[in-house]
């Protein structure tokens, strides 16, 4: 199956689309067409990126055909505009995907708006619309089209996530796809695991003593039990007996 990855604006002469944030849209939309392609094809799909010089829509727009020929999925990569919160309130304004009224599903597209979410973007859902000139060209030729806007570059809060988690999101696109189209979803690597696990004990470990416990956990310091590090730490055996030992339960106290 063959996916066609297309990103919005650019070409000759430039169009930067929508500008935020110290971002150009026409240069993110390169950045993840770029990025997608390789997770998409990790999962065997025939993956081609649309001659990133030129403006699909100017292409479309003065009667020129789009390279269907085998073509299956088409998505096109935008970033959205006209938040506003260019500070950040707190809250992303999120993730959309644009499709043709005529489509039949839509479970590949929810597919990748749900993985967003889960990364920290609202869900604005899926959406069908037949005013973009792209996508009505691509699904006049009978190919199923999917309309990305990632997130808002003009909410601070968005593209605060955007920079942070840039190919997570990536992933999140190639594995909703793949998710869409039946195919087995890559589980978490060891080496994500491992990452997963070390910030979940940082965290962990950052925390302070809860209200309820914060007396014991003083006098337990005090009284040379515990060095009074990461309260809310998971223990080991060995770390057991420590303690068992200090208290004086277990043999002779060693200092
Ligand atoms: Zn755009």
């Amino acid at each position: 199956m063959k996916i066609l990855l297309i990103a919005g604006h650019g070409g000759t002469p430039y169009d930067s689309g929508a500008v935020g944030c110290g971002y150009t849209e026409a240069v993110e939309t390169r950045r993840m067409a770029t990025a997608v392609a390789p997770k998409l094809k990790k999962y065997g799909f025939a993956v081609e990126i649309y001659d990133q010089s030129r403006d699909a829509y100017k292409v479309v727009t003065q009667g020129v055909s789009l390279p269907l020929s085998g073509v299956s999925y088409v998505i096109e990569f935008h970033l959205n505009s006209a938040a506003n919160d260019r500070k950040g309130n707190g809250r992303t304004t999120g993730s959309e995907i644009f499709v043709h009224p005529s489509e039949d599903g839509v479970g590949v597209e929810q597919a990748i708006l749900k993985r967003l979410y889960a990364l920290g973007f609202t869900n604005r859902g899926v959406k069908r619309n037949s005013s973009f000139a792209v996508l009505r060209h691509v699904k006049r030729r009978g190919v199923s089209h999917a309309l990305i806007e990632t997130c808002f570059i003009d909410d601070a809060d968005d593209m605060k996530l955007y920079k942070n988690k840039f190919y997570e999101i990536a992933d999140a696109i190639a594995d909703g796809v793949a998710e869409g189209f039946g195919r087995e979803v890559d589980k978490m690597s060891y080496e994500q695991f491992c990452a997963f696990m070390a910030r979940y004990e940082k965290e962990r470990a950052a925390k302070g003593p809860s209200a309820w416990a914060a007396g014991a956990w003083q006098a337990a310091q005090d009284a040379d039990i515990t060095d009074g590090i990461s309260p809310q730490g998971a223990m080991t055996r060995e770390m057991c007996v420590m303690m068992l030992q200090r208290c004086g339960l277990v043999g002779r106290k060693e200092r």
